[in-house]
């Protein structure tokens, strides 16, 4: 009998063992790998909006996420990747805060066998890079430029203007993209005389606004209105991003711009992001450019299945980004130009706003 009673309990133990394994395995298999998410910072509405999307697409489809915000410091970046390295991750997805600074730490992920692949932001200096998944960045520079040449009715020979130009962040690839994009519109106005820079200042050296800042766009939109427009007005900006544009507004409001005598000037952005819409719908910031994030996290998702599956990923530009080290295959998302006539369809329609949020 007792002999008995003890085989059960073996047999009772055995089975039970035999479940535990059973369930470490499934969920092991379940999980389709283990993706590191780095980005930038969480002081743009965006980067917010891009985690979130890959972290939900990601699980969706079985895989564990590690997402973490480096607010725009280099050396936090690079910790968080290293940090990501000894957790065992089997991709890491960067947007990086200064795509110059990473290639030591990508070799150390290399070493692993870990794949790398750059969201939104081109990684220079690295042949250790899988993808590039970003928006067509020339093209979002030439949105900017051709509702600049539409909205003063440069094409019928209207002006002569007054505009400044800004850039985006020097240690950021993407910012020569957009600024070439809208000066191949612009230049040759520039050059005819309908268009004229007050303050001369036209080179990415002299325009750019570090980790697109939108306190130093207004510092210096204020030194430009001080120095060169107190008997001129100013009739358009060209602003790379939503988070410049709105630092631009306010200098410009604070001297009195945005009366029904004293219009804004044209001021372009980009990543529709909520505050903007807003300021669009106010009649304030002029137009946007609306990148769903919503589809960059799903091209990078399915990049991350074929490197971990061993296929190729799609691709659609296998000429544009070179690292100086590769060329790296990319797939460019359509950028959408978004004004007050087109916001509700674009923005709200597509679901990307609720109507509420808007105002
Ligand atoms: C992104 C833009 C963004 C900017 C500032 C760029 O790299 O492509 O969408 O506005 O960074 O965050």
């Amino acid at each position: 009998m007792k002999k008995a009673l003890t085989y059960l309990l073996l047999f009772v133990l055995v089975i039970s063992l035999s479940a535990c394994n059973l369930a470490e395995t499934t969920s092991g298999s379940e999980s389709q790998g283990y993706v590191g998410i780095a980005m930038p910072t969480k002081s743009a509405e965006r980067w917010v909006a891009d985690g979130n999307n890959m972290v939900k697409l990601f699980e969706e489809k079985g895989f564990k996420t590690d997402l973490q915000y480096a607010e725009d410091v280099v050396e936090n970046q690079i910790a968080q990747i290293e940090n990501m390295i000894t957790k065992g991750v089997d991709v890491i997805v960067i947007a990086s805060v200064d795509g110059n600074t990473l290639t030591d730490v990508i070799s150390k992920a290399h070493d692993q066998g870990i794949r790398v692949i750059a969201y939104d932001r081109l990684i220079r200096n690295t042949e250790h890079l899988s993808y590039y998944a970003t928006f067509d960045n020339f093209q979002v520079g030439v949105l900017q430029g051709s509702y600049i040449e539409e909205k003063l009715g440069l094409k019928e020979g209207e002006g002569p203007f007054n505009i400044e130009l800004f850039g985006g962040s020097p240690d950021d690839n993407n910012a020569y993209f957009f600024f070439d994009g809208a000066m191949s519109i612009l230049q040759p106005y520039i050059d005819s005389g309908q268009l004229v820079i007050r303050s001369n200042q036209n080179s990415m050296s002299q325009i750019a606004t570090l980790r697109w800042d939108g306190a130093e766009a207004q510092k210096r939109m204020d030194n430009l209105i001080s120095a060169h427009y107190s008997n001129e007005r100013i009739d358009a900006i060209l602003a790379p991003a939503d988070s410049i544009s709105l630092g631009i507004i306010s200098s410009l409001k604070g001297v009195g711009y945005g009366s029904s005598n004293n219009p804004m000037p044209v001021i372009t952005g980009q990543d529709a992001e909520l505050s903007s819409i807003k300021s669009i719908v106010r009649g304030e910031q002029t137009q946007t450019i609306f990148k769903d994030t919503r589809q960059l996290a799903k091209r990078t998702v399915a990049m991350v299945e074929s490197v971990l599956s061993g296929t190729e990923a799609e691709v659609n530009d296998t000429e544009s980004y070179d690292n100086g080290k590769i060329v790296v295959p990319s797939y460019l998302l359509e950028p959408v130009s978004v004004d007050a006539t087109n916001l509700e369809e674009v923005v709200i329609d597509s679901g990307y706003y609720t109507k509420e949020e808007v105002g």
